[in-house]
């Protein structure tokens, strides 16, 4: 089969090989027709997973058809069209039964915080993602969610990942009537997380990123105020000024960590004025937030940019809540969402690419070219 191959940092590729094959008895193998690139995507691209290998396929937001299934398998049959859900959960555990479902205790074995996911290197269990034409599925009677029919295909794959997440970074920021919430990042997850602050009940968003065209897309799709970081000396006083000098009810850091180096620096000569570090939106999300505030974290940090200036949240009293999203937990309710009219997913896809063009749609989407926000990749038919 075609499939993205990693061949390291900042170097992918489509490749031929070889189909994958039921290897449990409750798997299930996919015939993927969508999948996504995701900002965790461009964590591995940039390098700063450990242990990602070459030959891995990447690719943790896909839906298809499942086009064969293990004999133990019951809840899904040949021929189903699905989304599946980024962790890969076995449902049963522990964590499963609270729907923890990104931390699942048996998909991992070798981690004791996360579980399993598609395409994310090693340290998330090492399976091959759905950027390929077919994906293997363990734990088919639990992962896959059968598409319902009023479901546009192009929003079933959004609810893969990005808008759940955005959802839950909302959820966690434990939003209450009339809060003033920032949130850090336009990106996919950062703009579900504004649209989602207002289903919750904030009567203020404010959406922070650098990248304009992503800033303008946001205050029109998510009706928010926004502020363009690169025209700010201080983000913490920034929004205190813009709050009455109380800082924020609920920050929202839907970034992560940054690559030294990565395109993104290099098209700002001004990187250094703004960028403290690796992980200056989870910096501004504390120190923008007022005090008995809350900070929620979707985005990922891996090692070895793990560093937390503590000593400032303690001093605050803030609460800080931060998780990967258990995506199927999210899924009821979102359908009603969507079919409500308030989310609308697909209207943040600008690009559907050939999987033979793997290698520019990486490109394109981690230095922000062409107005890109979401990428769909097509396998061959
Ligand atoms: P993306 O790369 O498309 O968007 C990130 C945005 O942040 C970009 O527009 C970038 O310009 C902006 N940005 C960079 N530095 C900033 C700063 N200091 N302040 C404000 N904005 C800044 O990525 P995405 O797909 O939206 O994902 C965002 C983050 O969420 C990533 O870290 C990703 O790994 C993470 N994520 C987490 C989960 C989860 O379950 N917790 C799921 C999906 C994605
Ligand atoms: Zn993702």
């Amino acid at each position: 089969m075609l499939a993205m191959n990693f061949r390291g940092p900042y170097r992918v590729r489509a490749e031929q090989k070889p189909d994958p094959q039921i290897e449990h008895p409750n798997d299930a193998i996919v015939r993927v027709s969508r999948s996504c690139i995701c900002g965790s995507d461009l964590h591995l691209y940039h390098g700063l997973v450990p242990d990602t290998r070459v030959g891995m396929t990447f690719g943790h937001e896909f839906t298809g058809v499942v086009e064969e299934v293990g004999p133990s398998v019951q809840n899904v049959k040949v021929g189903d069209h699905v989304l599946v859900p980024f962790n890969i959960f076995c449902g049963s555990c522990f964590f499963c039964q609270k729907e923890l479902y990104s931390n699942c205790h048996n998909t991992n074995p070798e981690a004791t915080a996360v579980g399993g996911i598609y395409g994310y290197s090693h340290t998330t269990g090492g399976y091959d993602g759905g950027q390929a034409e077919f994906v293997r599925v363990p734990l088919a009677d639990v992962n896959p969610t059968v598409i319902p029919r009023d479901i546009h295909p192009d929003d079933a794959v959004l609810l893969t990942d990005a808008c759940p997440t955005g959802y839950q970074a909302a959820e966690m920021g434990e939003i209450k009537q009339g809060d003033t919430v920032v949130v850090f990042g336009a990106g996919p997850v950062g703009i579900f997380a504004a649209k989602s602050a207002w289903l919750m009940g904030a009567g203020r968003v404010i959406v922070v990123d650098h990248v304009e065209y992503r800033l303008e897309f946001v205050k029109n799709f998510a009706q928010c105020e926004v502020v363009n970081f690169r025209e700010v000396d201080d983000m913490a006083i920034h929004i205190k000024k813009m709050t009455d000098w109380l800082g924020a009810d609920v920050c929202i850091d839907a970034v992560g960590c940054e690559a030294a180096g990565s395109a993104m620096q290099r098209l700002t000569g001004r990187y250094l004025k703004w960028q403290a570090g690796t992980t200056t939106a989870l910096h501004w999300a504390i120190n923008s937030v007022r005090k008995g505030g809350t900070v929620s974290i979707v985005g990922v940090y891996g090692p070895p940019y793990n560093l937390v200036p503590i000593g400032n949240a303690l001093n605050k009293g803030i609460t800080m809540r931060m998780n990967q999203a258990s995506v199927k937990r999210h899924l009821p309710r979102l359908f009603e969402h969507i079919r409500a009219g308030n989310l609308e997913p697909r209207k943040i896809i600008t690009h559907r690419v050939p999987l033979e063009e793997v290698s520019d749609a990486y490109h394109i989407f981690s230095s922000k070219l062409d107005n890109c926000i979401k990428t769909i990749l097509v396998p061959p038919r």
